[in-house]
């Protein structure tokens, strides 16, 4: 995350040094691993000598409305996620005149409004969903704007994303950000919203036994999130953690579910599997793992590659008739839900690690880089 830290408090209605509500996700029933997930921040308006692909930063104009129901957002606070690091390690293959700039989500402060905004004014608090859907496709008029095959989105390629002073976004994509929550914690706030939406992707129920994929952010958030939803048992797997990946390499994903269910004592498989690793390993092993008539969400993940063919046992999924789901972006109202929950402490935050200013970004996305590797 990089945070800019030139801002004048007085543009900022609110305070934001309130201290960070305390991660209490360390319930007995979820058992974590190490925190390896990339953190976020914000950053200045100068870009340092950066070379390209490297992270641009843009010291651009004031950008014009574009519509009515825009609003102008000066932007205090940015957090990296998985498609920022990849686009900066690997190139945009599609970039505009001037570039690039990278970002998905970012906490800011509204500057400016169009004429027919009647939610927001100037001077609002306020995070945002980086989606721009069509509005008039069938998915959009279904209110899926994640489904949307025109969507755009800040920061993927040719639209400039985050990284910049101010951005352009549509009124009914912002979200009021609450007074305890600061701009570091408001930027990371799409990544809960993801989480959030991957839980009800998984029709969690008050009961349901849940086990979760994955040692990075997004698999954190969802054991968060799942305990919201009501899940009694979150158990969440990673590499470091259960040792069934790498050091045992002969074990099939049959075998490692076996282990599993007998370690943490579902004697007759857990209700919902969510993998949120990308790893074709623990795919197959969840459906080891899941009951008969369970729900599998594979979370979208970019960490493997957008097309690779994954192998799996569908006839075994067959047999147990499972529901398989997938959860790829998140609507407006997982960013209302998320945000509220987190407001109200239902839903415990992370505290907001690794900080940088903005002229630091380049060692920001270093950073990011490395730990998601
Ligand atoms: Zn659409």
């Amino acid at each position: 995350m990089t945070t800019d830290t030139n801002h004048d408090p007085n543009t900022s209605p609110t305070s934001d040094t309130s201290p960070p509500a305390s991660d209490t996700s360390s319930t007995p029933d979820i058992s974590y691993t190490p925190d390896t997930s990339p953190s976020p921040s914000i950053a200045p308006d100068k870009s340092p000598d950066l070379e390209p692909r490297q992270g641009i930063i843009e010291d651009d104009p004031i950008p014009l409305i574009r519509s009515h129901t825009d609003v102008i957002i000066r932007i205090y606070s940015r957090a990296f996620s998985a498609p920022d690091v990849t686009l900066w390690k690997n190139g945009p293959n599609d970039i505009n005149d001037k570039g690039h700039v990278p970002g998905l989500h970012a906490a800011g402060v509204v500057t400016m409004v169009g004429s027919r905004c009647r939610r927001l004014k100037e001077g609002d608090r306020v995070i945002f969903s980086p989606l721009s859907p069509c509005r008039t496709c069938v998915f959009c008029k279904s209110v899926l704007h994640n489904l949307c095959p025109q969507r755009t989105a800040l920061g993927i390629p040719p639209v400039d994303g985050t990284l910049q002073k101010f951005c352009v976004v549509s009124e009914d994509l912002c979200v009021v950000l609450p007074d305890n929550l600061t701009f570091e914690q408001g930027a990371i706030v799409g990544s809960y919203a993801f989480a959030f939406h991957v839980c009800r992707q998984a029709r969690i129920k008050p009961g349901n036994s849940v086990v979760i994929f994955g040692e990075n952010r997004c698999a954190k958030f969802c054991a968060s999130a799942a305990k919201t939803f009501g899940a009694t048992r979150v158990i969440l797997i990673g590499r470091l953690d259960c040792n069934y990946y790498n050091t045992k390499p002969i074990d099939t994903p049959r075998e490692i579910a076996k282990s599993i269910l007998n370690r943490y004592k579902l004697n007759t498989g857990s209700h919902v599997v969510i993998e949120a690793s990308g790893l074709d390993i623990y795919m197959n092993t969840g459906i080891y793992i899941l009951r008969n008539r369970g729900t599998f969400v594979q979370a979208y993940t970019t960490a493997y590659g957008f097309d690779r063919p994954a192998e799996f046992p569908l006839r075994k999924a067959c047999m147990k008739n499972l529901v398989f789901r997938g959860a790829r972006g998140c609507l407006p109202e997982d960013f209302t839900a998320s945000i509220e929950m987190l407001a109200s402490g239902d839903l415990s935050m992370e505290e907001v690690k690794n900080i940088y200013e903005f002229g630091d970004t380049q060692a920001a996305f270093e950073k990011a880089h490395k730990k998601i590797n």
